[in-house]
Order: C-alpha cells, then sequence, then structure tokens
C-alpha cells in the first residue's frame, strides 16, 4: 500500500505558534515544531491505527513438516 498523499508546503505563517505569538525563532523555513493552525487550536497529532492482519488470524505461523516432508529432507 503505498503513500499516496505528498506532503504539503507549509510556512510560518501557517503555524499555530506563529500566529498565537507564541514562537521566538527566527527561522527562514518552519522548523519541526510545526503545528497546523486550526480554528479549534493546537490538535494533537493522529495516533497510529492497529491493523490487524487476516491472514494471521487463520493460519498458523509455523507446523510441522508432513511425513513426506521428512521423508524426503533426510533420504539425501
Ligand atoms: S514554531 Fe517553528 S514552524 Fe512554528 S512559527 Fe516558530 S519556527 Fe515556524
Amino acid at each position: 500500500m503505498a503513500r499516496a498523499r505528498k506532503a504539503a508546503k507549509v510556512s510560518c505563517d501557517d503555524c499555530f505558534f506563529r500566529a498565537r505569538m507564541l514562537c521566538a525563532l527566527e527561522l527562514d523555513e518552519p522548523c519541526v515544531t510545526f503545528r497546523p493552525d486550526h480554528p479549534e487550536g493546537l490538535r494533537p497529532p493522529t495516533q497510529m491505527r492497529f491493523v490487524f492482519r487476516q491472514e494471521r488470524s487463520t493460519k498458523a505461523v509455523w507446523a510441522f513438516p508432513t511425513a513426506a516432508e521428512q521423508a524426503a529432507l533426510h533420504s539425501a
């Protein structure tokens, strides 16, 4: 599954901290603490989601080899 979304270009003018005059940095480009300014305020980053793998829940991860596989393995 490829990520189709591309990161949008942001500037300090779009930053929550700049909009509320909480930033003391004088940088030419946004820093790593950039947070988008929303009308409802500072929102925490979205959490990662659990994705359960269906094949793991229906199949055994490992099984003993069959008798035919054992015979083929040790016959050489
Ligand atoms: S916190 Fe970083 S991204 Fe936000 S305004 Fe200040 S320098 Fe720019």
